[in-house]
């Protein structure tokens, strides 16, 4: 299907193109009000923390606008950076004045503290000058630079103003100039920036940037004496954060400020168990923890710390859809497949273990272990969004579809103010999300997700549109012979099954609608102007309606939504004998809050027990809660895991016994 906008992504080996989500209009209740929340309160709040917690004071210092050190971590910069991402995004949708004043203020900050060859990062400009460039591995400058490209390209997105974009080519010059001219054999051992700039050559059809971006991917894997670059790296990590401290602990005592706080990164070390210390030391030193030890092109497995991973991955596929390069996407489906057989939990949620918040062996996925860092949630669904673009399989929708309502969703507090960093399946009820962390990766990343949602519900063809999201919804395109046309959707997702697409056409047009049938619907009903659709629908795959479309067509179609028990896969001795329960696209747990009867832990299931829903008006923010009778006779209620712990901290499990 041809359109008449220049928006339209030309990715040479997609087969599907993605439209931008400023084109696609949310409407429905559960995700509008979400994005609303995040717009009106949760991306203010945030900034108030970015103000606490010196983020943006470090670029005042950076720019000369204050007097001071950079305070704080050494990826500092990047939390600033999502969250004018996240800002930029919700003003393109909201054009909401007052964000725009912070946007501006922030935008002339960041242009200010660029140094004249095009450098900007506020701890090593301010306190480490002469050691930039020096630790790639570790200290995140390359990863910082990524968010600074990515937020220049929303930026210029949401106000055609190229202010923020220049800054961030001057900054992928020198990287190209540094870098690619000098052919330096090095890679960020955070991998974001690959994916940024190939966005920045999308953006201003500089293939430089693509091609530094190839550099980098494919340096991974093949540096010289691999073990020797980790120690010298992890030396000079050690002797880099204890001279920072020593030059924090001189500013505090200068400006007679007793409390001093202490460093996310050590509490992060003296917080972990032998075993996990042990763990991350040895994936240090293979390199896995950085997406080091194997040529990509060589890779079948998913390894190392779970964000890294995505982004990478994410950042692969990009590359693949400039280059064709086939033996990237063969190792793409491969991890791919690795990932979701034995490596990702029932929420769709990755990395089993702290220390290196990532991968284990196959089927190593305790409930009590589940990491599932919620940036792994959001790098996930980027990963398997650009998938899903180079194939057009139906897996990746599906995937998206149970991160989006699982583990990335559980991320926030119904109240949009509160976040998990980690998102466990068992909780002994001293869990509880925060408005902050000294690590604040994830609230940044989950308010710049939030506005981005309308580009994961429909993409394009040749032959048409393509609908992988039930999310209600109104997208419109002028196509090429200037017919107007408008698709409107309506859903009862996630609580009923029950969709209606309707067309609006100033002409009739042939053309193919391709809808997505959940791999766990099992029976689906379809109505094409209320007369059945003869051709049964695949659960797992798309159907394509093909016809003359006409104005006012409409399409009903409704998925078996039931609650079920999924049985713990036998090769997972931690969940064997164990039952979950499933309701459409989402997973639910119970919580000893509404079961005060019985101990959750101690409940056994029978896995004959009859399973009713029932939609709750009052309960949190209205659900459908599912009840069944134990073993033992009592009765049981299980809501919706992404609304857990939102009624104060409590004991929690996905998992139950039935033996
Ligand atoms: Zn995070």
């Amino acid at each position: 299907m041809k359109i008449r906008r220049e928006y339209v992504e030309p990715r040479p080996y997609n087969k599907l193109v993605g439209i931008p989500f400023s084109e696609v209009e949310i409407n429905d209740k559960f995700w509008r009000s979400r994005q609303k929340l995040n717009g009106d309160i949760s991306v203010f709040k945030l900034y108030d923390k970015l103000e606490e917690y010196h983020q943006i004071d470090n670029f005042r210092v950076a720019a000369g606008k204050k007097e001071g050190l950079h305070l704080g971590e050494f990826y500092y910069d990047s939390d600033l950076y999502k969250w004018l991402e996240g800002a930029c995004r919700i003003y393109l949708l909201n054009k909401d004045d007052n964000l725009k004043r912070i946007i501006d203020s922030l935008v002339n900050l960041i242009e200010k503290s660029q140094l004249s060859d095009g450098y900007i990062n506020t701890y090593f400009s301010t306190k480490f000058p002469e050691k930039r460039f020096k630790n790639l591995l570790i200290l995140h400058e390359l990863y910082c630079c990524g968010h600074l490209i990515q937020t220049a390209i929303a930026h210029y997105n949401a106000t055609k103003s190229k202010k923020l974009l220049n800054v961030a080519q001057r900054f992928a010059d020198l990287l190209i100039e540094v870098f690619l001219n000098e052919k330096i054999k090095d890679a960020p051992g955070h991998p974001e920036i690959e994916m940024a700039l190939i966005e920045l050559s999308q953006t201003t059809k500089n293939l430089e940037y693509l091609k530094l971006a190839e550099h980098f991917i494919l340096m991974r894997g093949n540096i010289p004496h691999y073990r020797r670059y980790a120690i010298k790296n992890l030396i000079n990590m050690k002797k880099t954060l204890e001279l920072a401290v020593e030059l924090d602990n001189q500013y505090y005592r200068d400006n007679n400020i007793s409390e001093v706080p202490k460093s996310e990164v050590a509490e992060f070390f003296e917080d972990l168990k032998a075993k996990e210390l042990l763990h991350l030391f040895i994936e240090n030193l293979n390199g896995k923890m950085y997406q080091h030890k194997t040529p990509i092109r060589e890779e079948t497995e998913p390894v190392g710390h779970c964000v890294r991973a995505t982004y990478f991955y994410t950042g692969v596929a990009e590359l693949y859809a400039e280059t064709g390069d086939e033996s990237l996407l063969t190792a793409l489906e491969s991890i791919w497949q690795k990932m979701v057989e034995g490596r990702m939990y029932i929420t769709g949620g990755i990395g089993s273990i702290r220390g290196t918040e990532g991968f284990q062996k196959d089927f190593k996925l305790k409930p009590e272990n589940s990491y599932s860092e919620t940036c792994a949630a959001i790098g996930n669904i980027m990963w398997n969004w650009e998938l899903l673009k180079i194939t057009g399989k139906c897996e990746y929708a599906d995937l998206i579809e149970k991160l989006l309502y699982n583990a990335f969703l559980v991320g926030q507090s119904i109240e949009g103010s509160e976040y998990f960093y980690e998102n466990k399946l068992v909780s002994n009820g001293e869990d509880e999300r925060k408005i902050w962390y000294k690590c604040a990766c994830c609230p940044t990343n989950f308010i710049r997700f939030i506005p981005s949602l309308g580009k994961y519900v429909y993409s394009l063809s040749e032959q048409g549109i393509w609908i992988h999201q039930y999310i209600g919804s109104r997208v419109g395109f002028d196509l090429e012979d200037n017919t107007k046309f408008n698709l409107f959707q309506k859903t009862g997702f996630p609580w009923k099954g029950n969709n209606q697409i309707t067309i609006s056409l100033d002409n009739p047009k042939e053309f193919s609608l391709f809808f997505r049938i959940p791999k766990w619907s099992k029976k689906t009903q379809i109505l094409v102007n209320d007369e059945p659709f003869k051709k049964e629908p695949i659960p797992g795959s798309y159907l394509e309606i093909k016809r003359k479309w006409v104005n006012n067509d409409k399409i009903d179609i409704d998925f078996e939504m039931i609650p079920r028990l999924l049985k713990g896969d036998r090769r997972n001795k931690s969940i064997r004998n164990k039952v979950a329960i499933t309701y459409g696209p989402l997973i639910y747990c119970m919580e000893q809050i509404d079961n005060e009867d019985f101990d959750i832990f101690e409940a056994r299931f029978s896995e004959k027990t009859e399973l009713t829903t029932e939609l709750n008006p009052n309960l949190i923010e209205g659900l459908v809660i599912i009840r069944g009778e134990l073993k033992s006779g009592k009765k049981f209620k299980a809501i919706p895991y992404f609304s857990w712990c939102n009624r104060g901290s409590t004991k929690m499990q996905v998992w139950h016994k039935i033996k």
